[in-house]
């Protein structure tokens, strides 16, 4: 026999081995849920492993195996938590269903994950009733919170509890996939994107990092941020691996986190800007205030100057991240740079208004049309491009690779590397709109829009919004001879696109601006547009 020369063991990073490290070394560590009735439950990482197992041999008694797809549709609790280790540990893979996506997109995407079984919340009920025809593999529904006097799919507590906690996960192997979720942030029908037990465990491990989230036992986290959209950002993932204290909750309003923060003295959260907008509001507006927080993580869309500035005068540092669904998500983050204490107020601030640093695990780079690596002088502005040990090599079911010869991603987004190594967002390529977190397909607006009687041409731009970030314009050519107004406009696209689709504002130009080969040059368009405000918005003072 030929000995191999290395005389290190073999330790599949399994993320499995999270909750078990987790149930281990810090069993006692609680897990709190704030349900969507106003009650709070406590929980321990050792029973979020036990009830796991439980899970594992029921999804095992179903019939499902390896492969198999088990969906999510819930807010943050610790069901839903103890689904996604019960649901990999059993050797499934993961489906968290956004359920902002309107009925067509539900549709397409629980039937090209064919997924098996769905867990739902009570208050999806109607969504869930509606869908049920249309999803053609969906062969068992669970309920996580049955109300009292509940009569309908069985509830999650009964279904785990007639099974014993004796589970051993299924073997597994690195690259085994474990979750997936659909990215609507591209044009055309959602894209699926299966992640790894290796890739998701160096995703935590880089998470937890100083540099990154920097979290470590003594810590409470609560990510405001849904578990179905990209991984809650890998907090479900991070938290057990050092054990920390984790919040969950399925209430995001402003009311509901600042007592949590109070009472569960949580001291790291996470969400998207329009999350700290309300918050900010309703501080400002009751005196309440945010004792125990020491960081906020913000990202999803850019982290305007105010807010980073108000955060800051109220004690607590902010961490600036930017991620994709494809990239599990977490591509660079903003924490302290050697030399901060050094730095004046306005220089710290402007660092952390930039979109951060990568991590080790991930590589950056910008490059022109031509495809031409552009320089990281902070001047040259490029098409963004990704690689590394989490980031997607092709979107699920498709053949072609997501990336090209060299592994690098095209992000759809527009940025400049600074000669410090951060990275600046300055536009987008990709045809989308990002409002409070989700995202607006232009192109179909676009289409509703030029099938209405008097429009010849429309183009659909995002407009900054101080709540939303960003909310939909549409720019419309009139046919000739047509006096369509805004409003026949409005009335004409409102029953194709979902509600919170409909653009804010409808205006009419002569002409629209296109490239020399007869695109529409959206770009030009957000120039023309650049001071634009809707109407009854205030000017708005947090983006620069
Ligand atoms: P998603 O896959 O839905 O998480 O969206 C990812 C996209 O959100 C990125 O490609 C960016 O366009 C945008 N995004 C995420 N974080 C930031 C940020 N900090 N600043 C600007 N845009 C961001």
């Amino acid at each position: 026999m030929t000995l191999r020369l290395g005389t290190q063991q073999d330790w599949p990073l399994n993320v499995m081995r999270l909750v078990d490290h987790a149930e281990r070394e810090h069993g006692d560590r609680e897990v709190v849920s704030a349900w969507a009735d106003g009650s709070t439950s406590r929980t321990s990482w050792g029973e979020i492993a036990r009830k796991a197992r439980q899970m594992a041999r029921a999804l095992e008694k179903l019939g499902l195996g390896k492969g198999d797809r088990v969906a999510t549709l819930a807010m943050n609790h610790e069901r839903h938590l103890i689904s996604w280790y019960g649901a990999i540990g059993m050797g499934g893979v993961l489906h968290t269903i956004n359920p902002r996506l309107f009925p067509e997109q539900l549709a397409y995407i629980g039937n090209h994950a064919e997924d098996r079984v769905l867990l739902y919340d009570a208050m999806m009920k109607p969504l869930v009733d509606a869908m049920k025809p249309a999803w053609k593999t969906i062969e068992h529904y669970i309920v996580y919170d049955p109300p009292a006097g509940w009569e309908g799919d069985p509830s999650f507590e009964e279904w785990i509890g007639a099974e014993d906690d004796e589970f051993r996960w299924v073997e597994a192997d690195e690259r085994d996939p474990i979750g997936l979720c659909y990215t609507s942030g591209t044009t055309g029908n959602p894209k699926g994107v299966i992640y790894e037990h290796r890739g998701m465990v160096l995703h935590a491990l880089a998470e937890v990092q100083p540099d990154c989230f920097d979290l470590g036992k003594r810590d409470c986290a609560l990510p405001i941020v849904p578990m179905f959209h990209a991984n809650a950002w890998g907090l479900p993932w991070a938290a057990p691996l050092v054990g920390c204290k984790l919040v969950l909750s399925a209430d995001y309003s402003a009311k509901r986190m600042v007592d949590l923060f109070r009472d569960e003295k949580v001291t790291h959260s996470a969400g998207v800007p329009t999350i700290w907008v309300d918050m900010i509001a309703h501080i400002e507006k009751t005196g309440d205030t945010l004792d125990n927080l020491k960081t906020v993580t913000i990202g999803g869309s850019a982290a305007p100057r105010a807010m980073i500035k108000w955060f800051r005068s109220h004690g607590i540092e902010v961490g600036h991240a930017w991620g994709m669904t494809e990239l599990s998500p977490i591509g660079s983050l903003a924490g302290k740079p050697a030399g901060w204490e050094d730095m004046s107020d306005e220089e710290q601030i402007e660092w952390t208004a930039r979109q951060g640093r990568v991590p080790f695990g991930i590589e950056m780079r910008i490059v022109d049309d031509a495809g031409n690596v552009l320089p990281r002088d902070g001047k040259a502005s490029g098409d963004l491009q990704v690689r590394g040990a989490w980031v997607i090599e092709r979107y699920f079911k498709e053949d072609a690779p997501a990336i090209d010869a060299d592994g690098w991603f095209s992000t759809g987004d527009v940025a400049a590397l600074h000669p410090d190594g951060t990275m600046q967002i300055t536009d987008r390529s990709k045809d989308v709109i990002k409002s409070g977190g989700e995202w607006i397909s232009s192109i179909e607006l676009e289409n509703a829009a030029v099938g209405v009687d008097g429009v010849a041409e429309a183009a659909c731009i995002g407009i900054f919004h101080p709540k939303w970030d960003e909310r939909p314009l549409l720019v419309c050519v009139r046919e000739e001879g047509h006096h369509v107004t805004g409003e026949e406009v409005l009335a004409g696209i409102r029953d194709q696109v979902a509600k919170w689709w409909l653009p804010d504002a409808v205006e009419f130009v002569d002409e629209l601006p296109h490239t020399a080969t007869g695109k529409l040059s959206k770009k030009t368009l957000r120039e023309q547009f650049a001071d634009y405000r809707f109407e009854g918005v205030e000017a708005m003072t947090g983006r620069d």
